[in-house]
């Protein structure tokens, strides 16, 4: 998509931000737009920030490392995401880059983030993923283990947890999926809810939603997954 597209295409989901906001009768700007940008180019970003886009998701540490330094470098006031899967290994720079990370999903984890932003004297924010459909192959702590690890990350790690995660099943209405990721929060007293994507967005903030994940509705189609 060029500049153009991008411009009108943003436009439009914040339009249907702000009356989902609006329908669910929740405060205007209560839902934070976070746009993804994996797989796109820094031009394809830069247009976004143009056009008044301030925080960026991107899935894999390692594409975020080609692309966000010289951007943060450049926008002091970009907000970066992390909302894949983090390896312990990549846990360093991660603290370094991102001030947001939305995939903490193991005690493991948890300790090596404590450990570097010791290190780095660096506090991103921290969201648990919660793998509310409890499908083998996907990340995130299934429902029944979250108490513990919760307790974990915020007592014993001191961790800034905030929030919670989740990426429901691709086959099931997602409306259960956010509604049990908001219970969970509430039990917690965790405030961010990073639910919602191109798909299903609207939903997730008429089900408490504070964080959207939006990505091909702004950039366009991505090529499949290899
Ligand atoms: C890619 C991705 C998104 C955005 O998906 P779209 O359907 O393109 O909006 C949201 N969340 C996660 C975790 C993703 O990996």
């Amino acid at each position: 998509m060029d500049e153009h597209e991008i411009l009108a295409a943003l436009g439009g989901v914040e339009k249907r931000i702000a009356a989902a906001e609006e329908a669910a009768g929740r405060p205007k700007g209560s839902v934070t737009l976070i746009a993804v940008s994996k797989t796109k180019p820094v031009e394809a970003i830069e247009a976004a920030w143009r056009a008044g886009q301030r925080h960026f998701g991107e899935n894999r540490v390692q594409e975020a490392q080609t692309k966000y330094p010289a951007l943060k470098e450049a926008h002091p006031k970009l907000v970066l995401h992390l909302i894949g899967p983090l390896q312990t290994n990549k846990a360093r720079e991660s603290v370094r880059l991102f001030d947001s990370i939305h995939t903490l999903d193991r005690p493991k984890l948890a300790r090596v983030l404590a450990e570097e932003m010791e290190r780095a004297s660096r506090r991103p924010e921290i969201l648990i993923q919660v793998n509310t459909g409890e499908e083998p192959q996907k990340a995130g702590v299934v429902p029944g283990e979250l108490d513990a690890l919760v307790d974990y990350a915020r007592w014993e790690m001191d961790l800034p947890l905030v929030g919670l995660m989740c990426i429901p099943p691709l086959e099931e209405p997602p409306g259960p999926h956010f509604a049990l990721l908001a219970d969970l929060a509430e039990k917690h007293g965790l405030k961010q809810l990073s639910m919602g994507m191109s798909g299903d967005y609207e939903q997730a903030i008429a089900l408490g939603a504070t964080h959207v994940r939006v990505g091909s509705a702004i950039f366009g189609e991505r090529p499949a997954p290899d």
